[in-house]
């Protein structure tokens, strides 16, 4: 039996964990989770699930429930330090956004194993998580669907044999649009996914190609490759979930559904890949998969990454932060679409940071510092 944490379980990701474990009683327990605003989705996700210790995020709220409740950011701090019994546990990231990074660090801190959905957390400060992660002795599972199509690409093989490893991109809500045309897209627009059905943040991420970048950050941390082993290819279909070509040019990839339970189960059973019986198989015949060149001209969010990557030290966390309340003003109707990437780019192409000492402090610190300062130039809060 493995006990399941999960963070964020009323989201997309979440809420798609619990609908697929419930299929296998006898190897999962969720034994404590975090909630969002919605109170009655809060309670149907409990009595189905029926964990020891939720976190809501307002105090003073509450579900009916046996369950012990916390509440906001102490909170997910609790549940990242509990501990339900002896047996191995995951806790399931899915928080989003900057919120993720303190409680991933505490649960590893606590032997717990962490399966990842908030990519945040690697962008931030992604050399200091796998510092902890050999420190504690604990794994770290990619639940993005690009990373455990590598990771699986990967199994078995050397990493000296890897020429490099391709991530493949949707395109977003805009893959078909100009750059002029994006001059008045709305956010209904942008949060029209063609492929996927996911959160609003990183919906916008995804029609930014904030998203790409961020894997491209994520994957350099995750399989430890440099960025000049790190390729993007546009694949509007999502069957090939990425690609990892190899020294002799044999080329192994991941199909399948676009359904997030596959990577997610995965993430939670690996080296397993446990059967699932309530969806249907891939149907191959009649699809056809075409591949092209993502331009950085028509996506300079994804340059901008490459090059806050390669920049290292504290320079993917100002990236993150700034895109962070770039996207909440969007979200909010304060911006235009494309001035979510010249909020950012006025940001990470500064040399102040590169003499911060990379360490959690200060990267905490330089996040709240951003976010802020932008948030209140732009009248939100
Ligand atoms: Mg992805």
């Amino acid at each position: 039996m493995i006990d399941l944490y999960i963070l964020g379980a009323s989201g997309s990701i979440g809420r798609q964990t619990i609908d697929i474990i419930r299929n296998y009683p006898d190897k999962f327990r969720v034994v404590a989770m975090s909630l969002g605003h919605d109170l009655a989705l809060a309670q149907s996700l409990v009595d189905l699930v029926k964990p020891s210790l939720i976190c809501l995020r307002e105090p003073g709220t509450s579900i009916k429930t046996e369950a012990k409740t916390v509440y906001g950011a102490e909170g997910l701090l609790a549940i990242a330090k509990y501990k339900a019994s002896s047996n191995y546990s995951i806790l399931i990231n899915a928080l989003v956004g900057s919120s993720g990074l303190k409680p991933t660090i505490e649960a590893i801190k606590n032997g717990k194993n962490i399966a990842l959905a908030n990519k945040e957390t690697l962008v931030m400060a992604g050399d200091l998580i796998f510092d902890l992660v050999r420190k504690y002795q604990v794994n770290l599972t990619p639940i993005d669907s690009e990373h455990n199509a590598i990771w699986q690409c990967l199994k078995g093989e050397k990493k000296a044999e890897v020429k490099r490893l391709i991530i493949t991109a949707s395109g977003g809500s805009f893959r078909d649009k100009t750059r002029d045309e994006l001059e008045n897209v709305t956010v209904a627009d942008a949060l029209n996914h063609p492929n996927w059905h996911m959160g609003a943040k990183i919906t916008i991420d995804s029609a930014t190609m904030m998203n790409k970048g961020f894997e491209v950050i994520e994957a350099h941390y995750l399989f430890d490759m440099p960025y000049t082993q790190i390729d993007t290819i546009l694949h509007k279909e999502s069957l090939v979930h990425s690609l990892v070509e190899y020294n002799d040019l044999s080329i192994k990839a991941v199909l399948g559904c676009a359904d997030m339970r596959i990577p997610i189960l995965y993430a939670l059973s690996y080296p397993n890949h446990l059967p699932i019986t309530d969806l249907p198989s891939l149907v191959l015949e009649g699809k056809t998969l075409s591949f092209a060149k993502l331009d950085q001209v028509r996506f300079p969010l994804l340059k901008a990454a490459y090059y806050c990557g390669q920049k290292g030290g504290l320079y993917p966390t100002v990236l993150n932060a700034s895109n962070e309340a770039a996207v909440r003003l969007f979200l909010t109707g304060k911006i235009k679409f494309l001035d979510i990437e010249k909020i950012i780019f006025s940001y990470i192409y500064k040399d102040e940071y590169k003499d911060i000492e990379y360490n959690i402090d200060n990267i905490i610190n330089l996040d709240q510092q951003i976010q802020q300062e932008i948030l209140k130039k732009y009248g939100d809060k």
